[in-house]
């Protein structure tokens, strides 16, 4: 099979491409929040209680350590060696911080709630002992009901993770395992220094398999220094070899002037926009070819794997953890950075540093530091953009029904602007209003789509993109 660009016009792509504009994980995203007090965040809680008094959870726990750094890394994170003097004690005291969050998090949803869904984010959350780990989900199983279905997912580098330790993991109840692949390939391996071979991926994937962890997941990039169509087309492959349940294909957005780590990457080895549209219409083609279903901006899953299921069952969301299930949850951030998204309220997030958060904990202090609460237009436009990046349509009805309005005329200059999308072949919009997202070209520029609907950006950033504070669209 030849990669190809000849699926879209170039010509539009390069009108619309390379411009900085949200990627929507939130709405609004948040660089429009503003700094909050404890009773600001407290009232947000309550006002989620009134609105919806039985609601069920998710939980994220953000464990931000690292063993070394790979100089892509857009996370917050923080490197440190196990071995290193005083790293264990941080790490224990940090440990003992998010399980006091935990309890108090717990108190301020008021009664035990039922929790359907925890994610270990970071970082690393891998680098933390079993002892750690399992005094942690202690913790969250005193403070909270557990469902009986519920997902328990963590992220794990595969560097550090062997088949014990995947057992104690499954022992605990974890069944979900995402692992950081990023790329195959030995020379973007060792220029981002994330270097890990196709044996030991494909050995701890066996593992897997065989403790029966219900779904494993790959991260991949493209758009890496050194990365060729080639080279992802081989990544592609071997990762379809071992069969993931599910993949994520991010973009690599390269922002040194924010991110200080990727200075050290060689821009000139960075694929250009062309080819970087070039690998990804290969890698969609090589995802469907093998029964992937394409899912939201940049997913690809098994049919049978939950993310499709919730495609079909209408529960899939867009979040900080990119897309995933259960739309009609609370999701509660611990730990340092973590943010709560309460639907259709608003969001919260900790503070960024490790010692202000663990600080402030033990002080008996909140350690929210930001958020928003939302406006009713801020709620519709979210609930839109959520069912655009998700389903890659909007659907009028869904709308008017949920918030009493007339869709085609509270986003009548929305559907003016999207004439113009439309003539360029991104989307086609009907007489009700109802809006399709075109396959390949809409859904690889779905930003600029997603940025016609989102109030708080200039009108026209869907064409001219947004000053500084955004990564790159392709
Ligand atoms: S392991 Fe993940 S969080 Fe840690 S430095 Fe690498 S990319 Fe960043």
């Amino acid at each position: 099979m030849i990669a190809t660009t000849n699926e879209v016009d170039l010509e539009v792509f390069r009108r619309y491409a390379g411009l900085s504009l949200p990627r929507h994980v939130s709405y609004p995203m948040p660089s429009w929040w503003h700094e909050m007090n404890a009773e600001e965040a407290a009232a947000l809680f309550q006002d989620s209680h009134r609105q919806t008094p039985g609601y069920d959870l998710s939980l994220y726990l953000h464990i931000p350590y690292c063993e070394t750094l790979c100089k892509f890394c857009a996370c917050n994170r923080v490197i440190q060696r196990k071995a290193s003097r005083g790293a264990a004690e941080n790490t224990e005291r940090y440990v003992l911080a998010l399980m006091r969050d935990i309890r108090a998090t717990a108190a301020t949803v008021e009664g035990k709630r039922t929790l359907r869904q925890i994610h270990w984010g970071g970082g690393s959350p891998s680098y933390l002992s079993i002892d750690q780990i399992q005094r942690i989900e202690h913790t969250i199983l005193d403070s909270f009901e557990l469902a009986a279905d519920a997902e328990i997912a963590m992220e794990i580098d595969p560097r550090t993770v062997g088949p014990e330790e995947l057992r104690q993991l499954r022992e605990l109840g974890f069944n979900r395992i995402s692992f950081g692949v990023q790329d195959f390939d030995k020379q973007v391996q060792e220029h981002v220094r994330r270097v890990q071979p196709y044996e030991m991926v494909r050995d701890v994937v066996a593992a897997c398999r065989d403790l029966r962890f219900d779904s494993v997941n790959f991260d991949l990039i493209y758009g890496l220094p050194y990365q060729t169509v080639e080279t992802v087309r081989n990544t592609v492959r071997a990762a379809l070899a071992l069969s993931p349940n599910r993949v994520a294909f991010y973009h690599y957005a390269q922002i040194p002037e924010r991110i200080a780590t990727q200075r050290g990457i060689d821009h000139t080895k960075l694929p250009d926009s062309e080819t970087k549209l070039a690998m990804f219409l290969l890698a969609l083609r090589l995802f469907e070819e093998a029964g992937y279903q394409f899912v939201g901006l940049d997913h690809f899953a098994r049919p049978d794997e939950s993310l499709a299921r919730a495609l079909k069952a209408g529960t899939l969301q867009r979040n900080f953890q990119g897309m995933s299930t259960g739309g009609d949850l609370r999701l509660l951030g611990v730990g340092v950075s973590a943010i709560t998204h309460l639907l259709d309220v608003g969001f919260l997030q900790n503070v960024k540093g490790v010692e202000d958060y663990v600080t402030r904990i033990e002080a008996g202090r909140s350690p929210v530091e930001r958020g928003k609460r939302l406006s009713r237009d801020d709620c519709i436009r979210q609930a839109l953009l959520n069912e655009l990046y998700c389903t890659a349509r909007i659907q009028p009805e869904n709308l008017e029904k949920r918030f009493d309005i007339r869709f085609v005329d509270y986003f009548a200059d929305e559907l003016d602007t999207l004439r113009e999308l439309e003539s360029d072949g991104l989307v086609t919009v009907d007489e009700s209003g109802g809006v399709r997202v075109t396959h390949p070209l809409g859904r690889i520029l779905m930003r600029n789509v997603a940025a016609v609907f989102d109030a708080y950006l200039d009108p026209t950033a869907y064409r001219n993109g947004q000053p500084a504070c955004f990564s790159t669209n392709a």
